[in-house]
């Protein structure tokens, strides 16, 4: 059975001791063990990319993006491989899996601007022959530890504007589908980047504590689970690393009366159960405003009934299966607890069954109605395809509900009203916000990032604050002329 290993300083390297199985959703077969880096490894890696950093960060700007350049028309050429890469460990469907290619591209193409984002600041003449100034300058080493949902786009957040803006990077892929980064490790590398640049550590606690505890890694970026998240923030701050880490979520969608429906049901459908509701941007909760629930409940019923669930790889699916055996029991149990609280179960996804994949992780759609705000299924991130449906009287309500719920990541109304969307907008305390659109991922030049317990730390992903998390500032204020008087000055400098 292969053996995936580490990507460091330019080569597959593998001296681990332990491994991790990584299985094929879809049929429920291991199809490779991956090694799981010890601290000693780790530490080895971050000796080597520290070096790398030396020469790398002296590269101009505009030659470190001609790098990326190539890397992007790389991984253009290859995205079909690096689809059913994804597909086969992960589970979600082929043109999902390009979807998530392409939105990651697009930090890789925001990157490539790196020579006009790096660019600083300057005020001549800030006192008489006095000239002030500030420039962007790289951290150093940086780590990027991700989550099993996006095994390419979330990386892709990281690394291309940590790489462009002059920092050597540590990626640690999720352990249960790691093989498409080091394929991306490796069209780096063809693409011209130099080696230890960028390396791929394999593995678990251990080599996430080593990241999180080292004294050369400089910042850390983090996307997965809340818990975790706010792990990485705490332990990776107190050793005095910056720290961006982006947790769980539970968006809401908010159905106006006045919406147009089956423009709403159509984009809750993608939204809830894409990728089996294994986004952090699903939407998993609507608020029904006032009469709207029942003619929601008429449409939506029968299209997740008509759901088409299957291996990811066969054409024409709309979902596959779940990324392990533990977390479609986690998700099953969230269902019977749902019934057990007394919510209604419309769709019962658990009747699925998908012919001569008997032992895949597969769970058909699941629709709640009449869920209640204190009801585990409306607290909890569930993070499978399990839609909940809250009947509120009015728009004060539901804005209540999504401004008191624990996450912030996303969310979305859905109305015809300018007055309700831009009330919405103004109020809502979340950190991306939808109107008439249902996962509203901002674009690689924005900045991508939730409120609440979505997000540990300032500073947001890619567009603008992923340069801003990436770099140091230097500020320089510099004269020429020679000072007339030369004497020691020990009050407050003030310009003159
Ligand atoms: P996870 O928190 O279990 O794992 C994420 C990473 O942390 C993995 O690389 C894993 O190896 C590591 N890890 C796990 N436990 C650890 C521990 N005890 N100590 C140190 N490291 C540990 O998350 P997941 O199940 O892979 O991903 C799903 C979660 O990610 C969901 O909660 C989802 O909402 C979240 N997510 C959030 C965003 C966002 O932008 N906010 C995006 C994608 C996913």
């Amino acid at each position: 059975m292969q053996t995936i290993t580490h990507f460091i300083n330019g080569s597959h390297t593998d001296t681990s001791e332990r491994t991790g199985q990584v299985f094929e959703p879809a049929t429920g077969e291991q199809t490779a063990s991956v090694s799981l880096a010890s601290a000693a490894e780790v530490a080895g890696a971050i000796e080597l990319a520290k070096r790398a950093h030396k020469s790398w960060s002296q590269i101009s700007p505009l030659n470190r993006a001609r790098v990326l350049f190539k890397f992007k028309a790389l991984v253009e050429n290859n995205i079909d491989e690096l689809a059913e890469l994804i597909t086969r460990e992960h589970g979600k469907v082929l043109d999902d899996a390009k979807g998530e290619i392409i939105r990651g591209l697009e930090v890789v193409e925001f990157a490539c601007g790196i020579p006009h984002l790096l660019k600083g600041e300057h005020t001549e003449q800030v006192g008489t022959g006095v000239d002030a100034w500030h420039v962007n300058q790289s951290l150093g080493v940086v780590a990027g530890i991700a989550p099993f949902n996006f095994p390419v786009m979330v990386p892709m957040w990281m690394f291309p504007i940590a790489i462009a803006s002059g920092n050597t990077f540590i990626m640690k892929p999720s352990e249960k589908d790691p093989s498409s980064v080091m394929r991306l490790a490796e069209l780096l590398s063809e693409a011209g980047l130099p080696d230890g640049v960028f390396n791929v550590v394999n593995g678990d606690k251990e080599a996430v504590d080593t990241l999180l505890t080292h004294k050369d890694i400089q910042a850390v970026s983090f996307v997965g689970s809340t818990p975790i998240a706010e792990y990485i923030y705490e332990t990776a701050s107190k050793y005095g690393k910056r720290v961006q880490a982006l947790g769980g979520a539970k968006n809401h969608m908010l159905l106006m009366p006045d919406a147009d429906l089956d423009q709403a049901v159509g984009a809750l459908m993608g939204a809830a159960y894409g990728s089996a509701g294994e986004r952090c941007m699903a939407i998993s909760v609507v608020l029904a405003v006032g009469n709207s629930g029942d003619a929601l409940v008429e449409k939506l019923l029968p299209q997740i009934k008509a759901l088409r669930v299957g291996n990811g790889v066969t054409p024409e699916m709309d979902m596959g299966p779940l990324i392990s055996a533990q977390h479609l029991a986690k998700v099953t149990d969230y269902v019977e607890t749902g019934v057990a609280e007394g919510a209604t179960l419309l769709a019962d996804g658990r009747e699925l069954t998908v012919a001569d994949h008997e032992q895949g992780y597969f769970l058909g759609g699941c629709l709640f109605d009449n869920v209640t705000p204190e009801m585990t299924i409306y607290k909890e991130e569930i993070f499978g395809p399990v839609l909940a449906i809250v009947r509120v009287d009015d728009y004060a309500e539901a804005l209540e509900l999504i401004n008191e719920h624990e996450f912030g990541n996303g969310t979305a109304i859905f109305t015809q009203s300018g007055e309700a969307a831009r009330h919405f907008c103004h109020h809502v305390q979340i950190g991306m916000v939808g109107v008439n659109v249902p996962i509203p991922v901002p674009m690689a030049f924005h900045s991508f990032g939730g409120w609440k317990r979505s997000l540990f730390g300032p500073l947001h992903m890619h567009g603008p604050d992923g340069v801003r998390f990436y770099t140091k500032r230097k500020a320089i204020t510099a004269r020429w002329p020679k000072p007339k008087h030369a004497q020691a000055e020990f009050v407050m400098p003030t310009m003159k």
